[in-house]
């Protein structure tokens, strides 16, 4: 079994976590790249990080300069539909299961890839602060396209909006964009008021997006920490499991189902 690759420290560590997680609600896990590595999809910065091979279009440049439009869709159309075919892993499942179950209350992800949703998490249970690949949105007039809409030619080596003729983009928020205040405010407040944070996959340094654990272990949530290396926001976490989030999930997920 999976979680017996777990080592008993890890263990004992995901035992006092499920204890907390019954005893203070609301329980949101804060997840990043990290939860989507073991579907195959490379994370950020860890050893072989995805854009350490190319580097990311800044949301400026993105604007200024209708070349590096072309380029940038130039390598969606390559990356796009491998992403498209990932399948959501044990990682994913648990924390979707402690949901149906309601034993958790909220997933607050940085990732892009749509995989909580193809594990079942439903569009009110999740907040996607850096956007989905899956959709296209217009700069101009903010409409939102499906990745699969035959409304926008997008083949074409830089497509524009068809309503406004506007500046369109995939509907994740590249380097130096802002993120969607709404959803930024929300998950904020969300962290305010929870009883307990379980990071899980993330290096914790994107900011504003780290924030949101920050913010709750400072108004005395506690913070659990699931993630191969250490982070900046350790010495907030009443919880440190450095371990594989997959297994460390199904674990904890068992362990939750028990206690309930
Ligand atoms: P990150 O790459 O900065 O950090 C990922 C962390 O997860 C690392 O510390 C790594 O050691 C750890 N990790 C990797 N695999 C793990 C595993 N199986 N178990 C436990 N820990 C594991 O990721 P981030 O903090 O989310 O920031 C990266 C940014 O890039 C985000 O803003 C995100 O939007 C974007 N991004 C998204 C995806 C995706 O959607 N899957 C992939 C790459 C990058
Ligand atoms: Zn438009």
């Amino acid at each position: 079994m999976l979680e017996a690759s777990l080592e008993l420290d890890h263990r004992l560590e995901l035992d006092r976590v499920a204890q907390t997680m019954l005893a203070q609600r609301p329980v949101i896990a804060f997840t990043g790249a990290g939860i989507s590595t073991e579907s195959g999809i490379p994370d950020f910065r860890g050893p072989s990080g995805l854009w350490k091979r190319t580097a990311p279009t800044g949301f400026r440049d993105f604007l200024q300069d209708p070349e590096i439009r072309a380029r940038y869709w130039e390598r969606r159309r390559e990356r796009y539909p491998e992403l498209a075919s990932k399948h959501p892993n044990i990682g994913h499942q648990s924390l979707n299961e402690m949901i149906q179950a309601n034993l958790l209350d909220l997933v607050i992800t940085q990732n892009i890839d749509g995989l909580h949703q193809k594990s079942g998490v439903t569009d009110d249970r999740i907040i996607e602060l850096h956007g989905n690949s899956h959709q296209i949105r217009c700069l101009d007039c903010r409409t939102l396209f499906p990745a699969d809409t035959n409304e926008i030619p997008l083949d074409a080596p830089v497509p524009d909006c068809p309503r406004c003729g506007g500046i369109i983009k995939e509907a994740t928020i590249s380097f130096g964009e802002p993120l969607i205040e709404e959803d930024l405010r929300r998950s904020l407040r969300l962290a305010e008021e929870s009883g307990m944070v379980i990071v899980v996959g993330s290096s914790l340094t994107v900011n504003p997006a780290s924030r949101v654990p920050l913010v709750a272990a400072r108004h005395g949530a506690t913070l659990a920490i699931i993630n191969n290396e250490e982070t900046p926001l350790d010495r907030y976490a009443e919880h440190i499991i450095r371990a594989p989030a997959g297994a460390s999930l199904s674990y904890l997920t068992r362990q939750v189902m028990a206690g309930s």
